[in-house]
Order: structure tokens, then C-alpha cells, then sequence
């Protein structure tokens, strides 16, 4: 029995108990984790460890020590299957039960699948953790073709790791641009050109019929209209599928993902919901219900939780922000786009630095920065402030961001 039980010992739940702790309560903790690791940074497993540029030590999100040291029992290895919120105790797959006081839901969710595709296959991966990586670390000295298939950062991400280690990679996107979902079309574009001058085969409107395997192994991947693409891995980045079943099993509300208050309340008593599996209702996309998957929304929601647990209730309203590293490109982001009906570049994307400002009705909603930090420091106050700047100040990339409202 602990006072705080969190569930999913990843980016939110590590932070909710770091949070928790800092905010001196004195209860017990108690992290439940179905990975075998103590809780570890989740964005280099497509970025620096998968290029073996970090090792496992360095991703760690604290020391082994620090969870010892503060009094956080951690839980490893035990997946939750059932959750009983009058009981106050959840199940785990082995039976053993654990009662709370109040529960953190912090399990973001697994990769989504190719439907009618035996993702059991040698050579066909997802990234999502740490054994993933490391699986696909292992067989890549014999990969000479991969196959992504997704062109979300992801796997734009594990895309530019591979083509750095000379292998010949083909990227499949459904949609006719990649970063469809999250970017507008100069950024896409920016990134298609990139990796195609890396080497790389991006094809957009790419419609996959099946994996060609052999005997238990990825040969290739065969497309719609008939061409088959060899290759000896494929790399599936195709979004998530949030892991709340034993909640909404018990009536809470929500579906793809669960829904939480402003408060990360999930509609049952003393059970919360923080990160990627929480459906929220997020004040930087007009107020629109929606779950993000970001390092930034994890940690910010638990320390949200954690406030509130202490007695110290708040809201979430944290600005949101993003990055992915592909080649020698920093993107740095900030707000969310969704829903923009105009976008700005600053700067010259050929030149390799450059922003995307996306407005809404005329007020600055998000920034894209390309090797721009200094857009993406000073844009951000034009988020938070929903500043409704002049449009062709706002594209002079010689006028200073900060600089634009005057
Ligand atoms: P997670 O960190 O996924 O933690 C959930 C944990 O709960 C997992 O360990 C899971 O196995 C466990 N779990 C699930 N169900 C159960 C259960 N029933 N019982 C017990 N345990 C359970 N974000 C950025 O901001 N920037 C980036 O550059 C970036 N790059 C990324 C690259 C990759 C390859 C991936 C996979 C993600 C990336 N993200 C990035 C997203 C970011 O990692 C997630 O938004 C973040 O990890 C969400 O935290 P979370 O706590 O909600 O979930």
C-alpha cells in the first residue's frame, strides 16, 4: 500500500515523483514500471543512442541512487492489468494487488502496428524502447536497405541515423508530405529535400500493401502498385495507441486517451492522468481536447499532479515545446500549429536556418525553428502572448523576433 502509486515509470511518471518530492511530501511513493529499466529519456532512442553517440548511463533520467535516496520505490518489470477505484488498489498481470491513495497514470502507449502484419518478423521494428533500440542496434552491422515507413519525426529521426551509417534507406510516407500532422508545408518540404540530399529515398504518397518476409525475416516491402522494395529492416513510425484500457475498462471517461480536468483529474475518484495518455484540454489550440506526445506535456502535467496532490493546486497551462535532431539540424518548436491558416517563413531555408511562424486569424499560434535558437527564444513570447504582429516585419528575418512588435 503506498500513499502515491504512479503507473508507467517513464518521462511523466519519474517526474511526478521527482516533483513530488521536491514539493517535500513526506508519503510514500511508489513507481510501477513494465520495462525493466529505471525510468530513462525516451527521444535519443531515435537520435543519439540510436547512433551510438550515448550510451544507456548517460539517458538516464536520474542515477540509481536518487530514487533510493529520496524514498521512491521502484517497481519494475510488473505490468498493471486492472484497476479497482473503489478498492483503491490496482492489479498486476502476475495478481499481486497494490492499494493507493491516490493513483498516477503515467503509461503513455505502445507503437501502433501495420495491421494484418506479424510484427513478431525479424528485421521489423518500432521504436518506442529502450530494448527496441537496442534490438535494431544489433542487427544493423547486417543491414545494408532499410525501410521507414511513417515520415514523422521519428522516423525522419531513425532515417538520419541510418543513412549516416551508409545505409540505403526509403522512406514511405501515406500522405503527400512528410510532418503532415505537425507541420506546414515549407517545413516538410525543407526535410524532404534533406534527406534526399542525404542519400535518402523519400517517397510521399506511399501506400504499403504488405512486408515481404522469408522464413521469419523482412525481405522487403511491397507497395500498392506492385513495386517491392528489398531491404533487411523496416522501421515502422506510425504514432501510438495511448495504454488506458484497465481505466476505461472501470467506466472512466475517454477513448483515445483518457480524459483528464484541468487539474490532470481523470473522471474516477483519486485517479489521475498525466502525459501522453492524457486527453486534455490544452490552452495553446484554442482550448481544443487533445493529447501530446512531448517530453515538455509530461513533465509539465506531472508537475501539475504533483502540485495538486501537495495541496497547492494549479492549471495546466504550460507553453509547449518540441525538438528533433535529424543530420547536423537542430529544430527547435514552440506552441502548437494545428488549426493555422497562415505561415511565415523567416529566413531562407537553403541557407539552413530559417522559421516557419504559424498565425491563426492573425495572431502567432507556433514557431518552427531550423537551426534558429535565437527565433525560437525570442518567438516564444509572441506564443504566449498571442501577439497579432505585422506580417511583413514578422517575415524580415533581419528584424529581431522580440523586435517585431515595436
Ligand atoms: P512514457 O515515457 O512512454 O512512459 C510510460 C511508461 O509506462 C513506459 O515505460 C511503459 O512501458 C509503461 N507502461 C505502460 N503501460 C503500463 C502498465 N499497464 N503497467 C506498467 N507500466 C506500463 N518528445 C519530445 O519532446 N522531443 C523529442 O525529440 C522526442 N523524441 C522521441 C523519440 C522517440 C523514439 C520516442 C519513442 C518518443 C519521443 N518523444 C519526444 C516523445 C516523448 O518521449 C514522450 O512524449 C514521453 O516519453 C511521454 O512520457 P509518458 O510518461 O507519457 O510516457
Amino acid at each position: 500500500n503506498f500513499d502515491v502509486l504512479i503507473v508507467g515509470a517513464g518521462h511523466g511518471g519519474a517526474q511526478a515523483a521527482i516533483a513530488l518530492r521536491q514539493a517535500k511530501y513526506e508519503g510514500t511513493i511508489a513507481m510501477i514500471g513494465d520495462e525493466p529499466e529505471l525510468p530513462y529519456e525516451r527521444p535519443p532512442l531515435s537520435k543519439e543512442y540510436l547512433a551510438g553517440d550515448k550510451s544507456f548511463e548517460r539517458i538516464m533520467i536520474r542515477p540509481a541512487a536518487f530514487w533510493v535516496e529520496r524514498k521512491i520505490t521502484t517497481l519494475l518489470g510488473k505490468r498493471v492489468v486492472a484497476v479497482d477505484a473503489e478498492a483503491k488498489l490496482v492489479r498486476t498481470a502476475e495478481g499481486e494487488e497494490i492499494g493507493y491513495g491516490a493513483l498516477v497514470w503515467a503509461t503513455g502507449g505502445p507503437p501502433r502496428e501495420l495491421p494484418g502484419e506479424d510484427h513478431s518478423v525479424f528485421g521489423l521494428h518500432t521504436v518506442r524502447t529502450r530494448a527496441d533500440a537496442d534490438r535494431m542496434m544489433a542487427e544493423l552491422p547486417e543491414v545494408s536497405c532499410a525501410v521507414v515507413i511513417g515520415g514523422g519525426y521519428i522516423g525522419l529521426e531513425a532515417a538520419a541515423v541510418l543513412a549516416k551509417f551508409g545505409k540505403h534507406v526509403t522512406v514511405l510516407e501515406a500522405q503527400d508530405r512528410v510532418l503532415a500532422r505537425v507541420a506546414g508545408e515549407a517545413l516538410s518540404r525543407f526535410y524532404e529535400a534533406e534527406h534526399r540530399a542525404h542519400g535518402v529515398d523519400v517517397r510521399v504518397e506511399a501506400k504499403v500493401d504488405r512486408i515481404v518476409n522469408e522464413t521469419g525475416r523482412v525481405t522487403g516491402v511491397r507497395l500498392h502498385d506492385g513495386e517491392v522494395l528489398p531491404c533487411e529492416m523496416v522501421i515502422v513510425g506510425i504514432g501510438i495507441i495511448p495504454a488506458v484500457e484497465p481505466l476505461i475498462a472501470v467506466g472512466a471517461a475517454g477513448g483515445n486517451g483518457v480524459k483528464v480536468d484541468r487539474q490532470c483529474r481523470t473522471s474516477l475518484p483519486n485517479i489521475y492522468a498525466i502525459g501522453d495518455c492524457a486527453l486534455h484540454v490544452n490552452d495553446f489550440a484554442d482550448g481544443a481536447e487533445m493529447r501530446v506526445e512531448s517530453v515538455q506535456n509530461a513533465n509539465d502535467q506531472a508537475n501539475v499532479v504533483a502540485k495538486v496532490i501537495t495541496g497547492a493546486p494549479v492549471d495546466y497551462h504550460a507553453v509547449p515545446w518540441f525538438w528533433s535532431n535529424q543530420y547536423d539540424l537542430r529544430l527547435q518548436t514552440v506552441g502548437l500549429s494545428v488549426g493555422y491558416d497562415q505561415a511565415i517563413t523567416r529566413g531562407d531555408p537553403a541557407a539552413r536556418s530559417f522559421s516557419v511562424v504559424y498565425l491563426k486569424q492573425g495572431k502567432v499560434i507556433a514557431l518552427d525553428c531550423v537551426n534558429a535558437t535565437k527565433d525560437y527564444v525570442q518567438g516564444r513570447a509572441l506564443v504566449v502572448d498571442g501577439a497579432r504582429p505585422d506580417v511583413a516585419r514578422l517575415a524580415d528575418a533581419s528584424v529581431p523576433l522580440k523586435e517585431v512588435m515595436a
